[in-house]
C-alpha cells in the first residue's frame, strides 16, 4: 500500500490531520502592519492518489503577452523538490525584484497575490511571472480574515479576485492562501481551490534580519515543502535571503518547481476542495 493511501485512510479513520510536520515550527502569515498571526487550520478529509501525465511544452501568444507551458517530468522522475511561494504582492518594486533572483538563478515560484494589489501597473509584472514560468495563486481579494466572514462575503471576495487573475493572465488561479493562514469549514465549503499554507520564517516583520530568514528557511527544508516568503513593498531583506537560500539549495540538489508541479511531482490529483491546508505535499 503506497504511503498516500495510507495517510487516505488515516484521514477517514481519524477525521482530522495535519500535513505541516516538515523541520520545525509552522509558518505565520502576516504583514508588517498587520502582526497578528492566527491558525485555525481543520483538516478533515485527504488527497487520493493518482499519477498524472506529463504535459507537452508549448509556446502560447495571449494578446498581451507570451508564456511557455510547463514541462513536467513523469512524477518519478523527479528528485527532492521544493515550492518556493510569495504572498502579498503584486507591486511594481518587490516582485519585480524578486522576479530578477529568480530568473538570475533559473528557477520558478508561485506568486499568491492580494486582488486589491492588481491594477494597470502590476497586471504587467504577474504577466512577467507567468512568462518566467511561475505561477499565480490567490491570496484573497482583501486579505481580511476570511474565517469570520459571511457566505455571501467569502464568494464575492473570492469571485473577484478570481476574475482579475483571469483578466491578468488568462487563467483562474489553482491554489489559495487564506490570508494569516485563517481558515474554517465555510471557507473549505465555498471557495473551490486547493488550500496552501508552508514553512515561514517570519520575514513579513522587519525586526528579523536576512541572516535569521535565510537560517530560519534552510532548516525548514524538506522534500515536498512549501516555503512561505513575502514580496510585499519594501520587503528587501527577503530580496537578499533568496540570493542565499537559492544556490544554497540547488548545491544540495533541490528542484524548485511551482505549487502545481509540486503536486504533480508527488503524484497527487489537484482536489479542489479537498479539507487540507497543505504545508507540505506527502511523499
Ligand atoms: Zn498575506
Amino acid at each position: 500500500m503506497s504511503k498516500i493511501k495510507k495517510l487516505f485512510i488515516l484521514a477517514l479513520v481519524s477525521g482530522m490531520f495535519s500535513l505541516t510536520a516538515c523541520g520545525t515550527g509552522d509558518s505565520s502569515d502576516s504583514t508588517p502592519t498587520e502582526s497578528t498571526a492566527e491558525s485555525t487550520t481543520s483538516t478533515e478529509s485527504a488527497a487520493e492518489t493518482t499519477t498524472s501525465t506529463a504535459t507537452e511544452t508549448q509556446e502560447v501568444t495571449t494578446t498581451q503577452f507570451t508564456y511557455t507551458t510547463q514541462e513536467w517530468k513523469e512524477p518519478e522522475e523527479y528528485g527532492k523538490v521544493i515550492a518556493l511561494t510569495f504572498d502579498d504582492g503584486p507591486n511594481t518594486t518587490t516582485t519585480n525584484e524578486v522576479l530578477d533572483v529568480l530568473k538570475e538563478f533559473d528557477v520558478k515560484g508561485t506568486f499568491f497575490v492580494i486582488g486589491n494589489n492588481i491594477n494597470a501597473d502590476t497586471v504587467p509584472v504577474m504577466q512577467r511571472a507567468v512568462s518566467q514560468g511561475c505561477e499565480i495563486g490567490s491570496h484573497s481579494m482583501t486579505h481580511d480574515y476570511m474565517n469570520s466572514m459571511t457566505e455571501e462575503e467569502i464568494t464575492a471576495d473570492t469571485e473577484q479576485v478570481n476574475q482579475l487573475i483571469k483578466d491578468a493572465i488568462g487563467t483562474e488561479p489553482k491554489f489559495f492562501r487564506p490570508p494569516y493562514i485563517a481558515t474554517s469549514g465555510r471557507m473549505y465549503r465555498l471557495i473551490n481551490m486547493m488550500f496552501i499554507a508552508g514553512f515561514g520564517c517570519d520575514d513579513w516583520d522587519p525586526n528579523v534580519d536576512v541572516e535569521t530568514r535565510v537560517a530560519k528557511t534552510l532548516e525548514q527544508c524538506c522534500d515536498g515543502a512549501i516555503i512561505l516568503l513575502h514580496d510585499a513593498q519594501g520587503n528587501s531583506q527577503t530580496v537578499e535571503a533568496l540570493r542565499q537560500i537559492i544556490p544554497e539549495l540547488q548545491k544540495q540538489g533541490y528542484e524548485f518547481v511551482t505549487v502545481s508541479e509540486l503536486f504533480h511531482a508527488k503524484g497527487i490529483q489537484y482536489l479542489p476542495g479537498v479539507k487540507i491546508t497543505f504545508s507540505k505535499v506527502p511523499q
